[in-house]
């Protein structure tokens, strides 16, 4: 069998797009992440596309081999393809596996995760500020919620080699510093530049550049493009800002995997 066997801890982007146009376009894969941390495995956004990356990614990864999914808000490049990979995630739904994680508002009016799905999932949690989450023996923490049109957190995840953090779409704000200080620091950037300030409610490059020189991680990962940053080159972008603050910075890319915790020594 393809993709049931999977080997140490790692990041592996199946998507780096983020916004409207490049996920409409998929100018960058929108698929979110697969973790695999204390050898658990965990999905991060499945925006569309996410359960045909899994299975076209090399080595496949089989999706019934998920213990969950985290969504850090319901907008479509994040939560795209949830029911598809839950449905994959619980054998077709022959299986009742997995957790789902999601903010409450994911649930509200017009909910991201369809009804019959939810009894095949083992649990469905709701995400809160300040809350921690255990899957098996991992824990994750939703530190703090984002300025954001929709509800929306990132992650903070405690290893025994150091803490991951992943600062999800928010408007920048002087506390994310001290919410999300780790030793590996990855980063949804979709705007070079402010544009319609106040309106569009995400990180632009030089957001990035302050959280990178105050948290000060051992690296800094971009990734969630937006046509701004795909058009100025995001790999001489992160080589500008690991000059500017001394810390390797890379540049995600479709279908980048970061082996961990090697990446860090
Ligand atoms: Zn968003």
């Amino acid at each position: 069998m393809m993709g049931n066997e999977l080997q140490g801890d790692f990041i592996k982007f199946l998507g780096t797009g983020g916004a409207r146009v490049v996920v409409s376009r998929q100018v960058r894969a929108s698929a979110g992440a697969w973790l695999r941390l204390s050898g658990v495995n965990l999905y991060l956004d499945p925006g569309p596309g996410a359960l045909v990356k899994c299975w076209k990614s090399r080595p496949p990864l089989n999706p019934s081999l998920l213990d969950g999914i985290i969504i850090t808000h319901r907008h479509l490049d994040h939560a795209g393809d949830l029911n598809a990979l839950t449905e994959a995630m619980t054998e077709a739904g022959f299986k009742k596996r997995g957790s789902v994680f999601l903010p409450s508002d994911a649930l509200g009016e017009e909910p991201v995760l369809f009804r019959y799905l939810r009894p095949l999932v083992e649990r469905l949690e709701v995400l809160e500020a300040g809350k921690s989450y255990k899957v098996k023996n991992l824990v994750f923490t939703t530190p703090v919620r984002h300025l954001h049109a929709v509800e929306t957190y990132g992650l903070l995840l405690p290893l025994p080699w150091g803490r991951i953090a992943w600062i999800a779409d928010t408007l920048y704000f002087p506390e994310l510093i001290d919410y999300y200080r780790s030793d590996l620091l990855i980063l949804n950037v979709p705007l070079l530049e402010p544009r319609a300030p106040g309106k569009i409610q995400h990180l632009f490059l030089a957001d990035a550049r302050v959280l990178i020189r105050e948290i000060r991680p051992k690296v800094a990962v971009l990734t969630h493009f937006g046509m701004t940053m795909l058009r100025a080159r995001p790999w001489v972008l992160a080589e500008r800002l690991s000059d500017e603050t001394g810390v390797r910075v890379l540049a995600a890319q479709d279908g980048m995997t970061l082996s961990l915790p090697e990446l860090l020594q």
